[in-house]
């Protein structure tokens, strides 16, 4: 009689920087390194010494997202077999992604080369034919622990159907936001800003603290804003802007005023703030960007000026 002879993948720990497109695509990296059996490890929180920790390896130039990112790869270093920094260049024409998407993971391998770290990756690459879908079966093979082509595309189906689910429950909370009674302010910047501990989530912590209901500009459906966003600017080229252009024209008769979130320096958001300074006339406006230096007792003070003049204006202050 054969005997059945069991084999024992061992499967390595994936470190992944909670920064980035980490606030875009948590559920879809998660759930497909789950669905292989792939346990992962995620950086803590953005603080103000994983951020000098960061700007310490970075060049001068390099923009406030990318130097805690290189926060957060540090924190990962010897914890973890591999630190997943994927590159994502382009969806299509007209959808790219800003330029240090496309650097990230040789500029990460290169500032931390000698570390003896490893790294992992995915490569999307619209120009290059290859999607997300290919993507992530690319990066499955190139961990060479003998998965198939089916064990690979049912974990990204997996992956989808997660990403999917923890969209429309952002959609559903903006949803709710959006019928609720108050004072409401439109929140523009890139979820990895926004949603970022240290950086864009007191802002909103302190928006609340005041009674405002803070919408976001990165929360609507993302096909309509793209389309939208033809209506203010029918050339940008990047994806993410192009998405917060449109939120804001789909959402700005519903709120009371706006404010831009940026980190500095940053090219597209330089680009497009400057284009929203212009348009967008019929709603107060605030242009908030961060830097190493921001400290909370400064942007509180704006903040609060801002919404007191907007109740001012409303007559209910
Ligand atoms: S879009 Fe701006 S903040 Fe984001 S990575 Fe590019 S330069 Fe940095």
């Amino acid at each position: 009689m054969k005997k059945t002879v069991l084999i024992e993948r061992k499967t390595p720990v994936v470190g992944i920087p909670r920064a980035l497109l980490y606030y875009r695509y948590a559920a879809l990296w998660e759930t497909y390194f789950h669905a292989l059996g792939i346990k992962t490890v995620v950086s803590p929180p953005t603080s103000r010494q994983l951020l000098e920790d960061g700007a310490a390896m970075a060049v001068d130039e390099t923009c406030l997202s990318v130097k805690i990112f290189y926060g957060h790869v540090k924190a990962l270093i010897g914890k973890c077999d591999f630190i997943f920094v994927p590159r994502v260049a382009t969806f299509g024409l007209r959808r790219e992604m800003c330029i240090r998407f496309s650097a990230l993971y040789d500029q990460t391998r290169n500032v931390f080369r000698e570390s003896g770290q490893r790294f992992l990756s995915y490569n999307l690459d619209a120009n290059e034919n290859i999607d997300q879908e290919k993507a992530f079966l690319n990066m499955g093979e190139t961990l060479a622990l003998g998965y198939s082509q089916a064990e690979l595309k049912k974990a990204y189906a997996a992956a989808e159907k997660a990403d999917q689910r923890a969209w429309r429950e952002k959609l559903r909370a903006q949803e709710q936001i959006l019928k609720s009674k108050g004072l409401k302010i439109l929140l523009v910047g890139h979820p990895y800003i926004l949603d970022d501990p240290y950086l864009g989530k007191p802002v909103t912590d302190f928006l609340r603290s005041m009674d405002v209901l803070p919408l976001r500009a990165d929360i609507v459906n993302r096909d309509a804003a793209i389309k939208r966003s033809l209506d203010v600017s029918p050339s940008c080229k990047w994806e993410v802007n192009r998405e917060l252009l449109g939120g804001i024209e789909m959402l700005k008769k519903e709120v009371d005023g706006v404010i831009l979130v940026s980190a500095f320096p940053c090219g597209p958001d330089a680009m497009t703030n400057d284009l929203v300074t212009r348009k967008v006339k019929d709603v107060p406006l605030l242009n908030l960007v961060m830097d190493t230096q921001t400290g909370s007792a400064g942007t509180e003070t704006r903040l609060e000026s801002f919404v007191d003049i907007i109740r001012l204006k409303k007559g209910v202050l």
